[in-house]
């Protein structure tokens, strides 16, 4: 019986070590990071409008995937933010639990906006984006903090290369963890392209006090459009699902805003490829004339590209 009690005083003595140690560690973390995402067309810098973004948690002295706090939840400024319109983002938010093995963040893109999915150039939405680009892209699996890995909504998000992430050491013990101007960029081509759907998107949902009555989903864009055609992009409504092919080459928001006015009109006729391709031929130009305003109108309606 002595024995039994002398157990059960050490067990319980086990216990409060282990409740006071653990509450030293899983501190409130309250974890504000602040900066810009960014390209380069000519000698101007533009904001990638609209790119996702996630903040990652990792540790520099092993070879462990970075984490993401949230990674079940799809909430802004927490989960995930979206690049404004001049490239500031922001995250703001409070984390309870032990950050303390963590030394570094990493603000990752995705390879999506909400007008936009770029995939790599096969199309086959494999590994994100294009592989003759300056920044590669993979199909990631987002490991949780504590272990395992992430279920829906990550699950369909990819992210470009670890290379395109900017990372910041911070002190994962710290009570507060403030990181501002932080700076990050994508190539020319894919910022142009983010950048470009999502103001085209942007001038049609102005157009509606609430939200259209047909539905407009990301579209899938990949850059590898060959041969000796003037155009420089592709609307491809045949096929599942439908997308968007561009020229790296030459291509600009003129181009762009031109292909997604088909994909406007695609959309809003039902989205229904024999329609829209079985057209008489005194009518083809009916689409043409139509992506054709399209393209300028959302240029007009937009005072900074
Ligand atoms: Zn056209």
């Amino acid at each position: 019986m002595k024995n039994f009690l002398q157990q059960l005083i050490l067990i319980t003595c086990g216990l409060l070590l282990l409740s006071t140690a653990s509450s030293s560690i899983h501190a409130q973390h309250d974890v504000e990071v602040s900066g810009k995402f960014t390209f380069t067309q000519g000698f101007q810098n533009y904001g990638v409008y609209g790119l996702r973004i996630y903040l990652f948690f990792s540790d520099t002295t092993d070879t462990l995937d970075p984490v993401l706090l949230f990674p079940n939840e799809d909430i802004e400024g927490k989960t995930y933010d979206l690049v404004e319109e001049d490239g500031s983002f922001a995250f703001d938010f409070s984390y309870v639990g032990d950050l303390s093995g963590y030394n570094q963040i990493l603000v990752w893109p995705s390879t999506r906006n909400p007008a936009a999915i770029l995939l790599d150039s096969e199309g086959d939405g494999g590994t994100g984006c294009d592989p003759n680009s300056e920044i590669e892209c993979r199909d990631k699996a987002v490991p949780k903090i504590g272990g395992g890995y992430s279920a829906t909504p990550m699950d369909s998000i990819k992210f470009f290369e670890i290379e395109s992430a900017i990372p910041r050491a911070i002190n994962g013990t710290n009570p507060t963890i403030i990181e501002t101007g932080v700076f990050g960029t994508l190539g020319e081509k894919q910022g142009l392209v983010f950048r470009g759907m999502m103001l085209s998107r942007e001038y049609l949902m102005e157009r509606y006090p609430s939200s259209p009555s047909y539905s407009m989903p990301r579209i899938r864009v990949r850059f590898g459009l060959e041969g000796a055609q003037e155009d420089n992009g592709q609307f491809k409504s045949q096929g599942t699902p439908v997308s968007l092919l561009f020229k790296k080459i030459d291509l600009g928001f003129a181009t762009i805003a031109h292909e997604y006015g088909h994909y406007v009109n695609y959309q809003m006729w039902g989205a229904n490829s024999d329609r829209f391709d079985n057209l008489p031929d005194n009518q083809l130009e009916l689409i043409e004339g139509w992506a054709q305003f399209y393209s300028f109108a959302t240029r007009n309606d937009t005072m900074t590209f």
